[in-house]
């Protein structure tokens, strides 16, 4: 249990009108959550103070050699009234995984939701509710020792922002166009694919910017050896629908464990279609888009939830997918999903987390 100090802003900022465009990661509501870690100490001084910039050495490590963390979560405001958080226990679990692989100390599942309700709880007011809208949350660790050996750092920063998003996509829930990209890989195994780690982002800008030159959204990864295996989209992971059955590519160390990936599994379950995780080749794809048993394609992620696929490049072919419209799994998917989190469909599986009293 954390004790957590409360500063409240004596200037708070105006709020997004309703009906504003809120775009993804572009506004911050008024407070942030702050605690340090120190070595020997552990975490400690636990706070929540107005938002605002912080101040570091330039010789502080997260700035030479990328030791951080984050985490990716979103609060919603139910029709009674409430605050809920979705399985964020699944965030603090998959935060002490990338820690552990990052030599990060962890922080104790508790207080990881803790200080996340804390501070939802504080800037509630800022929770927007219009359709497709919600509080994005962005917990991340960076290592903040002055020094510029290479070791791990003896103090870090762990900090939670709150974001209030519109829909991740301009184009909704729309399909999108997914480069398959052979040239430049993501993760390997034994790597630091399946760490939500910003070192993973920064390996991807330079096939992103190549899959937006040539008018595609995202790219969609292959294994970093064959290359041949598929893996996971930029911030998402993958699903196809192949002649009636859900499959998916297997967690083999280079992909992120995605939570909603794992709702989507489990639904998919529920409601009886047979889910394989297994090796998947751009081959095999081709070769069930020819045949015409590729049925659906749609990344699962945090941010957009579902979002659909209708067009697939791999090198020369052009892979148009269920006539580039929205299939009825991936549209169903997102109602329930989106439904349990907004509170418009019962919670059956205990996913919604209460905010506050
Ligand atoms: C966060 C993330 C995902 C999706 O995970 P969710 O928990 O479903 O949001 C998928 N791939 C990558 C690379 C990610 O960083």
């Amino acid at each position: 249990m954390l004790d957590i100090k409360i500063i409240k802003t004596d200037a708070p900022k105006a709020k997004p009108a309703p009906g504003q465009k809120l775009g993804f990661g572009k506004i911050f509501t008024d407070h942030m959550f702050i605690m340090n870690y120190t070595e020997g100490q552990g975490w400690h001084d636990a706070r929540i103070v107005p938002f605002q910039n912080i101040s570091l050495s330039p010789a502080a490590m997260v700035y030479h050699y990328g030791q951080e963390m984050f985490e990716g979560l979103k609060a919603y405001k139910n029709p009674d009234g409430n605050v809920y958080l979705f399985r964020p226990d699944m965030n603090a679990k998959r935060t002490n995984n990338t820690n552990d692989r990052l030599v990060i100390p962890q922080i104790p599942v508790e207080d990881f939701v803790q200080a996340v309700s804390a501070v939802v709880d504080v800037d509630r007011d800022w929770i927007p509710t219009e359709p497709g809208t919600s509080l994005y949350i962005r917990p991340f660790i960076i290592a903040t020792d002055e020094f510029l050996g290479v070791a791990p750092s003896k103090t870090y920063l762990f900090m939670v922002i709150l974001s209030p998003s519109g829909a991740y996509y301009e184009s909704g829930l729309a399909p999108v166009g997914i480069w398959i990209e052979d040239e430049f890989v993501r993760a390997v195994r034994g790597g630091i694919g399946f760490a939500k780690t910003g070192g993973n982002y920064a390996a991807s800008l330079i096939a992103q910017k190549k899959a937006h030159d040539a008018g595609y959204s995202q790219v969609l990864w292959l294994d970093g050896v064959e290359r041949k295996y598929i893996e996971e989209v930029g911030a998402m992971n993958i699903f196809f629908k192949i002649a009636g059955k859900v499959v998916t590519p297997s967690l083999n160390g280079s992909i992120l464990p995605g939570i909603t990936r794992d709702s989507t599994i489990q639904l998919c379950k529920d409601w009886g279609y047979e889910v394989q995780e297994r090796k998947i080749s751009a081959e095999e794809l081709l070769e069930a888009q020819k045949n015409g048993t590729l049925e659906e394609v749609f990344g699962t992620g945090t941010a957009a939830v579902i979002s659909p696929v209708g067009k697939l490049r791999y090198q020369d072919d052009v892979m148009t997918i269920n006539g580039g419209q929205i299939g009825q799994l991936s549209q169903k998917l997102y109602d329930t999903i989106t439904g349990i989190q907004t509170g418009l469909l019962p919670d059956e599986k205990g996913w919604r987390v209460k905010v506050g009293g």
